[in-house]
């Protein structure tokens, strides 16, 4: 849809109509099983399209791992055969796909081509296929999964089926590495370390088995939480509200996991290794550096954000929030354990600050008796005033375009409603104010993923509002991004 929203003030007459179209993806929930997050309801769904899916051959056994078949009776990275000889990976496309998807898969290939590159040398080399017995199938299928490394099949393929949904370039790049021989990061022997498993909330225990060393060579490089490899926080929980792999906290709260832009360098090195190159990361491009025009993960606060929180009386804010919340995030999606922006009613929180004394404070004595008169008195004040929605919006400050006015803005949101819910408006200088979202219909106890692409149709000024809409439950976003161009995958 195309949408006029520019309206001219005195003096701006000869600017020429610009026009902000705006793309809805139809759907919240993110199509890669092991990657995305999808809703509780659908968590069966989910998990019988990346398990089943796979035609089970019988005279070829696999069991899935997440994403990822791996043969019964053989190793995989380490075995030598498994590896693609020379690093030479002749491949077809099959022809089912749309051309945006094509252009999306071989933008992929060719990404990682480039990066893993040594010292102008290629070290990974994707060619169209003629007539070699073996080659990379890439299958439109359903799902998104990859046998790990070269595994042919009797026809000489070895098939990465990209389903409708797969086709996400750091997606596309994701599945390739395990074609080349990599397994998630997660499976490493050595992962204990580092991050910890929700195990009673996995919804498919395989994807967190750790391979012990016979199967994963790890060639001494250090676990790395940034790579394409690794799961994000929410990956594979079967209540979607509770993280299932967090890192320790030692090694802090700002760790992004689940990246899905590119290769990490530590990725790149892995592949270098493998495939006997030479190790240089000289070169790593990086779409996210070059693209982004604001971000903010709320780790350290509201970032460039400013709220009308200061009206008088206000009885709803927006908060950079640090601990789980009675009613709405336990935390942040970024890693599981961070914090997020939330917006909720003033007596809730409240009534949460008195509830958690009750639960933790040892110092602070609080009767039952006046406990229970403190909650009367609250639930007697929200009963008489709060049952009139309030709003409450957080800005971004004013940002500009590139030069082509295309913008994407993607972050996560978590919404406990249905009676509270969120508004996205588009404003700027030269903008009519213009909603971009309104999530009302949805209630939903866990983050969700959305993106946005508006066309501004020239470089422009433009601001950004959300708006929470607060009667019971609460409101919250995280994981924020506004990027030139087309959106990023970005975890
Ligand atoms: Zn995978």
């Amino acid at each position: 849809m195309a949408v006029n929203v520019f309206t001219y003030t005195s003096g701006l007459v000869l600017l020429a109509l610009l026009v902000v179209s705006v793309t809805c993806r139809p759907t919240l929930e993110d199509t890669h099983q092991g990657v995305g997050i999808s809703s509780p309801e659908k968590a069966n769904v989910a998990q019988a399209r990346s398990d089943s899916v796979q035609p089970k051959v019988p005279d070829r056994p696999v069991f899935i791992l997440g994403d990822v078949e791996i043969p019964l009776h053989r190793n995989a990275i380490r075995n030598k055969s498994m590896h693609w000889k020379d690093g030479i990976v002749p491949f077809v496309v099959d022809n089912d796909y749309p051309d945006t998807a094509r252009a999306t898969i071989l933008a992929g290939l060719h990404e990682i081509e480039a990066d893993v590159e040594s010292q102008g040398t290629k070290c990974i080399q994707f060619i169209p296929r003629t007539t070699e017995q073996n080659y990379l199938r890439i299958k439109r299928g359903t799902g998104c999964h990859s046998p790990i490394g070269f595994d042919p099949g009797e026809d000489g393929a070895v098939v990465s089926t990209l389903g409708p949904g797969c086709e996400i370039k750091g997606i596309v790049m994701h599945e390739i590495l395990h074609v080349l021989g990599f397994y998630h990061e997660q499976n490493r022997p050595d992962r204990d370390l580092y991050v910890d498993i929700n195990e009673t909330n996995v919804a498919v225990i395989r994807d967190f088995y750790i391979r012990n060393e016979t199967i994963i060579d790890t060639m001494g490089i250090p676990y790395d939480f940034l790579s394409i490899m690794h799961y994000g926080a929410y990956n594979s929980a079967q209540v979607k509200r509770y993280a299932v792999i967090t890192p320790k906290p030692k090694y802090g709260r700002t760790l992004r996991l689940g990246q899905r832009v590119g290769l990490s360098p530590t990725d790149v090195i892995k592949v270098q290794t493998l495939y006997n190159c030479p190790l240089d990361t000289s070169h790593i491009h990086s779409d996210m550096d070059e693209r982004v025009i604001e971000r903010c993960d709320f780790a350290l606060g509201m970032c460039n954000f400013t709220t009308d929180n200061t009206a008088a009386n206000y009885a709803a804010k927006w908060v950079v929030q640090t601990e789980p919340t009675s009613d709405g995030p336990v935390a942040g999606y970024t890693n599981g354990l961070d914090a997020f922006l939330f917006a909720s009613l003033k007596d809730e929180e409240a009534f949460s600050s008195i509830a958690s004394k009750e639960v933790s404070s040892q110092a602070t004595v609080l009767s039952t008796e006046n406990l229970t008169t403190l909650k009367n008195e609250i639930n007697l004040k929200q009963a008489t005033t709060t049952r009139t929605p309030q709003t409450t919006t957080v800005y971004s400050p004013l940002l500009t375009s590139g030069e082509d006015g295309m913008v994407c803005v993607q972050y996560v949101i978590y919404q406990k409603g249905p009676s509270s819910f969120l508004q996205l408006f588009l404003s700027g200088p030269l903008l009519q104010r213009q909603e971009l979202r309104n999530y009302k219909p949805l209630s939903h106890d866990y983050w969700a993923r959305d993106e946005v692409r508006i066309d501004l149709g020239r470089q422009a000024e433009f601001r950004l509002e959300f708006v929470a809409n607060l009667q019971e439950g609460s409101v919250a976003i995280d994981d924020y991004y506004v990027v030139k161009g087309e959106c990023i995958y970005s975890s």
